[in-house]
């Protein structure tokens, strides 16, 4: 008997060649041959008969060869095999109208592979022929039979496969591994889920996923299949996070935070009020706040960040809040925004980082410790252990897609009930923001702040440089900055334009011009040097690599330069140009790349044509295909193989709400009735420990 770990090779029909070719679709089991799900499905249902054909349409139909394949060569390598078809239920009865034709060009093994009389399925496109006569052309085929019955006449799967591996054989061989080990298979969702949520069983969902029925069969299929992928992702992030709200002590309340809001030199946009006031909210319900903060970069995050922490700290004495972000540029740049702002408010503010010097370090700790710093900013430093807090209340972490979900919940367990914000700028999609948030609320910043000009993008090739060197040039002198973004840092056999040379070439070719450089490896201090110098008006542009990719505001620098653009994926690139376009200034973006291809032509095209991020993102979700969306860990997921971030929201809800009621009544899944599933959880949790995304 075969079982579902067994190796490929235990079917019929598989040998050493063969699972080579399995293997490099990521099959190596029956098992994982039962879980290559279908990518698209072919219609071929509706059979017709020959009298009934009508030119144009795409058609399945019996047919019983009537003449011998006649083959005629047209030149060089070239031919036509033509035969006639008659229909396969009037052997005899040779009507007019029921004899049509059908031809192939260029595929002489077709005189061989039909014999006169015998019936074969063939699905292909109908036409009229130059003598009038209706023609299919070029059908595909398969001989009356078994195997035919997978490929025609039926709602027909079309897997992804490989070169050496056709689609037919692929069809067969999973349908022999389906017939082997279906009734094997152990369904781990509980009873009471399936029949709540009306879900189809397991086996019946395998079976039609591959080889629908009918429609309705496979609707009911994918829906289990969905449900069942995004439950178990569901549950899993539950598992690990918690669902339920967290009772807390830490009241921030009456919470009025207009000292703060008469210290901006701007008056705070509608949307940045209304997330105020729900974060208000949040703090004074009892509850500790657990809300995620989307908003396209430049629409003012920090702002709100603001308030927020100044509502904490003066809503108790002793009252802490910590503001995390994912690089030391970002950090440092926080810093310099908040210290100043706090200190006229009395409020004391430290920077810890990983790179910081010892003694800066240990000062900085002995100050989180005993309270005297009411706010901390640092980078994933302050999940170390050695950082204690007198009163931890809040967290902030921002950009937080770069941080995994357990370093958050390392830095809010500092204190007791803890409140937490997180800000994003990466727009999801809504389905993927409930699986990853599906255990917070979400405020979303959908306006700018007034008086924005949207940024002027242009894609150009490297010929263009002495013309960007001028325009550099001239937005200089108009009282302006520039950024250049290289994708290394000095010359190296991976290529790419580098920050070194490229900054000694601005150096020679604009020798008036102020420019810096900045990139990684630089020592801390000299990097937040750089930064300081830059964003004062220190200096004209900055040569630098992606480590200003996120976060980075100097309001006057209103010219990006991506260099090698095609090294960057389209989210990266809307990020980078968000870095400009932060005050009333036209700015502009220019993309610099010499590739042809085509995938980089299409990024560039739409970064030419939009600045919305949420339409970005959607464009990047398709250029790169879901698996590869998920499978960088920026998002904190692993790949999807069925479901669908944007078609099946309403699967995710029921989902999500089927994965707090078993959290509800059973936290720790010791029922009998949930072992199943709770063994596929924690593998999922293992894997995912695995590949560093949780
Ligand atoms: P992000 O949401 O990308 O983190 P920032 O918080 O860095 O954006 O804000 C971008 C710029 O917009 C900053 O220079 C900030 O001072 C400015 N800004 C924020 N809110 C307003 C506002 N309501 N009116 C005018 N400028 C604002
Ligand atoms: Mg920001």
């Amino acid at each position: 008997m075969i079982k579902l770990t067994d190796p490929v090779t235990s079917l019929k029909n598989v040998g050493g060649k063969r699972a080579a070719s399995l293997a490099k679709l990521g099959i190596r089991t029956v098992s994982d041959l039962v879980r290559h799900l279908p990518r698209k499905y072919l219609d071929r249902t509706k059979t017709t008969r020959p009298a009934d054909l009508l030119p144009g349409s795409l058609v399945t139909l019996r047919a019983t060869i009537a003449s011998d394949p006649a083959y005629k060569p047209t030149g060089g390598r070239t031919s036509l095999t033509t035969v006639k078809l008659r229909d396969a239920g009037s052997e005899s009865d040779i009507t007019p109208g029921a004899i049509i034709e059908a031809v192939w060009f260029n595929v002489p093994f077709v005189r061989y592979a039909l014999k006169k009389g015998r019936t074969y399925i063939f699905t292909g496109k109908a036409a009229r022929g130059k003598s009038g006569a209706l023609q299919l052309i070029s059908p595909e085929f398969d001989e009356a039979g078994d195997t035919a019955s997978l490929s025609h006449e039926r709602i027909v799967p079309v897997y992804a496969t490989t070169a050496d591996l056709g689609q037919k054989t692929l069809r067969a061989l999973i349908r022999q591994a389906l017939d082997a080990v279906l009734d094997q298979t152990e369904d781990f969702l509980p009873n009471y889920v399936a029949d709540s949520c009306a879900l189809a069983g397991l086996v019946f969902a395998l079976a039609n996923i591959h080889f629908p029925a009918d429609y309705d069969s496979f609707f009911k299929a994918r829906h289990r299949l969905v449900f069942e992928e995004l439950f178990v992702v569901q549950l899993a992030l539950f598992f690990v996070k918690g669902h339920a709200k967290q009772p807390t002590e830490l009241i921030i309340s009456p919470a009025d935070f207009s000292p703060a809001l008469n210290l901006f030199p701007f008056e705070l946009t509608d949307t940045q009020l209304s997330t105020l006031s729900q974060i208000q909210a949040d703090f004074q319900s009892g509850y500790a706040a657990n809300r995620l903060i989307q908003g396209d970069v430049g629409s003012g995050k920090t702002a709100v960040a603001m308030c927020a922490v100044y509502m904490a700290v003066s809503a108790g004495a002793d009252y802490q809040a910590a503001v995390m972000t994912p690089t030391e540029v970002l950090a440092a740049q926080h810093f310099s925004t908040f210290a100043p702002f706090f200190e006229q408010l009395g409020v004391d503010t430290v920077l810890l980082t990983g790179k910081m010097r010892k003694s800066e370090r240990d000062e900085a700790l002995a100050k989180v410790a005993d309270g005297t710093a009411r706010i901390v900013i640092g980078t994933h430093a302050l999940i170390q252990s050695k950082v204690e807090f007198a009163r931890l209340t809040l967290v902030v972490t921002d950009e937080q897609h770069r941080f995994g979900v357990r370093q958050r919940l390392a830095l809010s367990e500092k204190g007791r009930g803890v409140h937490t914000l997180v800000m994003s700028a990466t727009p999801i999609p809504r389905t993927l923001a409930l699986i990853l948030y599906g255990d917070m609320d979400i405020s979303v910043i959908d306006s700018m702040p007034p008086g924005r000009k949207p940024i002027k993008t242009y894609s150009v090739t490297a010929a263009y440089r002495p013309r960007l060197y001028k325009f550099i040039e001239k937005l200089v002198n108009e009282g302006q900055q520039a950024y250049v973004i290289c994708p290394a840092i000095e010359e190296s056999e991976h290529g790419g334009t580098s920050v070194l040379e490229y900054a000694d070439t601005l150096r020679s070719a604009l020798p008036g011009l102020r420019i810096a450089h900045l990139h990684g490896q630089m020592p801390q201090n000299d990097k937040n040097a750089v930064m300081q110098a830059f964003a004062g008006g220190g200096a004209d542009v900055l040569v630098s690599t992606t480590v200003i990719e996120v976060g980075v505001n100097v309001p006057r620098a209103t010219l990006m330069i991506v260099e090698d653009a095609e090294r960057f994926g389209l989210s990266q690139l809307h990020q980078l140009r968000g870095r400009v376009g932060r005050g009333g200034d036209q700015s502009y973006c220019v993309l610099v790349s010499d590739t042809q291809g085509d995938v980089y032509k299409r990024r560039a095209a739409a970064m030419t044509a939009t600045t919305d991020g949420f339409a970005l993102s959607r464009l990047d979700l398709e250029l790169r295909g879901p698996g590869d969306f998920f499978g960088t860990a920026q998002h904190g997921l692993p790949e999807l193989t069925i479901a669908n971030l944007y078609e099946d929201i309403s699967v995710l809800e029921q989902a999500q709400a089927a994965a707090r009621r078993i959290l509800d009544s059973d936290p720790a899944m010791t029922a009998p009735c949930h072992a199943a599933l709770y063994g596929r959880i924690q593998s999922f949790i293992s894997n995912m420990s695995y590949q560093g995304v949780l």
